[in-house]
């Protein structure tokens, strides 16, 4: 069996703890692999890797800094494939799937690449007569992660490029449910250059996470997760005076108006409900039908996923693949169990669906729910899988009114062909990422990503501007070179610019 470790100070280190936990293959059900998990100690040693490298990687200049990304840029190009292939095998998601969250994340260690500019201060001149005034932003130190099972390469990426591009040093703790993709990342940034203990990987359970949150050498803790623990990191972090970005959980509504083009609002639904089997924060969860669209749009939803191809990761042939875990598998399917009780109309069935070959894996077919009272725990809870719910509108006021009621607020939709209508919602949504006609406006590298109310806790979102603003301090330098007869005698007044 293979086991996974912890990757401190440049090289491999073993688990000393004695405690391990299993990492599945969903596809098959077999547990392949185990995962070290980290005793406070272990993370006390990551800490002080990570800080003894501080002393000279927060001062490194920026052209040895960008040069080892670039580096690390073409060494991840490179290795596209094979990173894929690590998650598909511990995550499920099919290989294209995959290779596209490689993708995205390399886009952030390209918005790394151009770190100067980023970092360029700003200087007034004469803003008093003979003084000058910068602006520069420093480094915090060590700064840790906090990552989820759904994009094990992805959003470790959102972080720890734009972190040590700005010259601090990194622990990422990723999640114990899929880790080898974090550990890869960790390995070839050190063959690209990066000195050891800048970039370190302790993998664990809550007894890491708390260890980090109390840290007193952690600087800032960037998490992405659910909701409830987000709120936790949240607390605790500021509890131990710390500077904290905790990304959370989602519900997000896609709004198709009576005048979209229905097989191409369908098509969307389709892709970005069930593509990651649901497993994604920016997955359309729930389609608010205004009008009259609900019947037409429900049927060319319901026809699109009877068609869906859903099977392992890595055969080509699938379009979806299994779930995380057993557990969640079952829970899933027992929002799909309760939703007639609660008032919906199941359209789609998927639960009890299995794969010729892998039984044991932890597959569900797609679901689709029609008229799902907001009282419904489907529409109510994060499921987190392959369940679409479709609620339906009089209005654009009712629709609006529905999805700002959400306490979530991660990315919202509208598919519509009106131009004023997109306007009002793009100003109307209580959300932080809004789509016209776009399913899952993930945003670039060089714009920032995040929610609003219970979808993010912290004032920054991370990646793009943001993302240097979260990981860098601010520092003001007012200097006057006075001449050598000029005098200013005593003066106990406030200083006064003149
Ligand atoms: P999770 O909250 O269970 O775990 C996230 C991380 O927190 C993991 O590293 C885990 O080990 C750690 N953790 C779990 N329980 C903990 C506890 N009690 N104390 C301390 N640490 C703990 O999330 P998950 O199931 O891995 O990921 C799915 C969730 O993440 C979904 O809710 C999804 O919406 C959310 N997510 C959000 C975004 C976003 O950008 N907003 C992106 C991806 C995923």
């Amino acid at each position: 069996m293979k086991t996974v470790n912890h990757w401190i100070g440049g090289k491999p280190v073993e688990g000393a703890s004695g405690e391990y936990g299993p990492v599945y293959n969903p596809a098959t059900g077999a547990q392949d692999t185990r995962v070290a998990f980290a005793s406070v100690a272990e993370v006390d040693a990551a800490v002080s890797a990570a800080q003894e490298a501080f002393a000279s990687w927060g001062t490194v200049s920026l052209a040895k800094r960008t040069a080892i990304l670039y580096k690390y840029r073409e060494l991840l190009d490179a290795h596209r494939d094979e990173i894929a292939a690590l998650i598909t095998a511990e995550h499920g998601k099919v290989h294209s799937d995959a290779l596209g969250e490689v993708a995205r994340g390399l886009e952030i260690v390209e918005l790394a690449c151009s770190i100067a500019e980023k970092l360029k201060g700003e200087l007034s001149t004469q803003v008093s007569t003979g003084v000058d005034v910068a602006s520069i932003r420093q480094p915090l130190g060590v700064v840790a992660g906090i990552t989820p099972f759904n994009f094990p390469a992805m959003v470790p990426m959102w972080m720890f490029p734009v972190a040590i591009a700005c010259g601090n040093t990194f622990v990422l703790k990723p999640s114990e449910k899929d880790p080898s993709a974090s550990w890869r990342l960790a390995e070839l940034a050190a063959e690209a250059g990066l000195p050891d203990g800048v970039l370190n990987v302790v993998n664990g359970n809550k007894v890491a996470v708390d260890r980090l949150l109390e840290h007193p050498d952690i600087a800032a803790v960037s998490f992405v997760g659910s909701t409830p623990i987000a709120r936790y990191i949240q607390a605790k972090a500021i509890e131990h005076g710390k500077r904290v970005q905790a990304l959370g959980g989602a519900k997000n509504h896609m709004l198709v108006l009576p005048d979209a083009d229905l097989d191409f609002a369908a098509d969307n639904a389709i892709n970005a409900a069930y593509g990651s089997a649901g497993e994604r924060c920016m997955a359309v969860s729930v389609v608010v039908a205004v009008g009259d669209t609900g019947d037409e749009l429900v049927k060319k939803i319901a026809d699109r996923a009877a068609r869906l191809r859903i099977g392992p990761g890595d055969d080509p042939a699938s379009e979806m693949g299994p779930l995380i875990t057993k557990e969640h598998r079952d829970k899933v399917a027992s929002y799909v169990h309760g939703a007639a009780a609660q008032g919906a109309e199941v359209v789609v069935d998927g639960t009890g669906y299995a794969v010729e070959g892998h039984e044991n894996g932890f597959f569900i077919g797609v679901s689709l729910l029609d008229k799902v009272p907001t009282t419904a725990d489907a529409y109510r809870d994060e499921i987190f899988g392959p369940v679409l719910c479709v609620v339906r509108a009089e209005t654009y006021d009712e629709a609006i009114e529905l999805i700002n009621s959400s306490k979530w607020g991660n990315g919202t939709a509208i598919f519509t062909r009106d131009g004023g209508a997109a306007r009002r919602f793009q100003l109307e949504v209580e959300a932080g990422m809004v789509g016209i006609n776009v399913p899952i406006p993930v945003p670039v590298g060089y714009h920032s990503f995040g929610g609003w109310k219970d979808s993010l806790f912290g004032d920054q979102h991370i990646y793009g501007n943001d993302g240097v603003q979260f990981y860098t301090r601010g520092k003001v330098i007012t200097t006057r070179w006075p001449a050598p007869s000029e005098e200013v005698g005593i003066n106990l007044g406030f200083p006064k610019n003149h």
